[in-house]
């Protein structure tokens, strides 16, 4: 059987309130189901607040419309994320007062409220689970869909192993990147690999020791072929490892809740080429495709893929001077590295099904 994801598009016929995004999504929660489900249990909103001058992030609207949806049907509701306070959620205008609920730090005000779970994949072991998260009885994920540096492709799953966790588990997940090695005894210093990546993702630092930051880094390989003296070679780690450690963590975290008690919205409108925690805005990379909303992870996850075509690519939500691949997703030839095995390790995890089919919900 096909797993349903409802599915609302931007068309509209007439310059009517009623036929846009934000009363669809009035009307895609009712088509869902969602009601019957939260009536007097605590469901808590994972958002991503964004920083600084993002303006991407999920319009206020649209978690105006979800938070009073949850209450009419007698749930009561919050919004959280991490790192709250510092990244000032007001600015973009997250407050109680515009949102109709809480905006809470998942973690406590410290940031210490935490339920540690053991997890062994290589070196990630703790999926520190956000104590305000855990406690919910319910939890609806509500993502903006948009390019990531370090897996490709940033939406729901990103939302949730990223964003539901502590720093000790984020740093663990961030640990399973890889992909190039370098043997000091072998490098002349000829600055030839540096100057061959051109999404300035390498460097030498002070001690003359060379660096890659694998969430810039495509593994396009071009560094290790221009090294004269074969200096750089690839190793067996790879982005896999961290798609997979993330698919991981979202299992765990999901784990806290019973399959009838999570709930997955995700919109596809201001499509950048990197996460909101860059804190800034990008052309989009797409025109706006819509929202859509699932009681299954990956089916969600991969219609939001399936929805996001390279022969739609607006070419200046590129930056100028990079090259991208000529195969595969949109996210694989800007990113290097294919989004869509997520989704392989999000079904290994029994998280869902790829197999989905859309219900238009206009
Ligand atoms: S593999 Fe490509 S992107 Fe990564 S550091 Fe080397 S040249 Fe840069
Ligand atoms: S290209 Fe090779 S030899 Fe030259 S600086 Fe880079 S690692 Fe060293």
């Amino acid at each position: 059987m096909l797993s349903k994801v409802y599915f609302s598009g931007m068309a509209y016929a007439a310059y009517d309130a009623n036929q846009t995004l934000p009363r669809k999504l009035g009307r895609q929660l009712e088509k869902g189901g969602l009601g019957d489900r939260v009536k007097d249990k605590t469901v808590a909103i994972k958002i991503h607040v964004g920083s600084e001058i993002g303006y991407s992030t999920i319009p206020p609207v649209f978690m105006r419309i979800l938070a009073a949806f949850v209450k009419e049907h007698g749930g009561n509701c919050f919004f959280t994320d991490h790192y709250i306070a510092s990244r000032r959620p007001e600015h973009r205008g997250y407050t109680q007062e515009s949102l109709g609920a809480p905006v809470l730090e998942a973690a406590g005000y410290l940031g210490k409220y935490l339920y540690t779970k053991d997890v062994d994949f290589k070196g990630f072991k703790h999926v520190d689970i956000a104590g305000h998260i855990h406690d919910a009885d319910f939890l609806i994920d509500f993502s903006h869909v948009k390019g990531h540096g370090c897996c490709a492709y940033g939406g729901a799953v990103k939302n949730i192993s990223m964003g539901c966790v502590s720093d000790r588990t984020r740093r663990e997940q961030h640990g399973l990147e890889g992909g190039l090695k370098w043997d000091a005894a072998k490098c002349v210093h000829c600055n030839a690999c540096v100057e061959a990546c051109n999404h300035l993702a390498n460097s030498f630092n002070d001690k003359n020791e060379y660096e890659v930051n694998f969430h810039n880094c495509t593994l396009c390989q071009h560094c290790l072929k221009v090294c004269p003296t074969g200096a750089i070679t690839l190793t067996d780690a790879s982005y896999l490892d961290f798609q997979k450690g993330l698919a991981l963590c979202t299992k765990t975290v999901l784990d806290c809740f019973e399959p009838e008690n999570r709930f997955f919205i995700n919109l596809l409108i201001n499509i950048t080429a990197m996460c909101d925690c860059w804190g800034m805005t990008t052309p989009s990379l797409v025109p706006d495709i819509g929202l859509m909303s699932s009681w299954d992870l990956t089916a969600i996850e991969t219609a939001s893929l399936d929805q996001i075509k390279w022969e739609k690519l607006n070419p200046e939500g590129v930056p100028s001077g990079i090259t991208m691949g000529n195969k595969g997703h949109l996210f694989e030839r800007l990113h290097g590295k294919d989004p869509y095995t997520q989704i392989g390790y999000l079904e290994e995890y029994n998280l869902g099904s790829k197999e989905y089919e859309f219900e238009k919900v206009d």
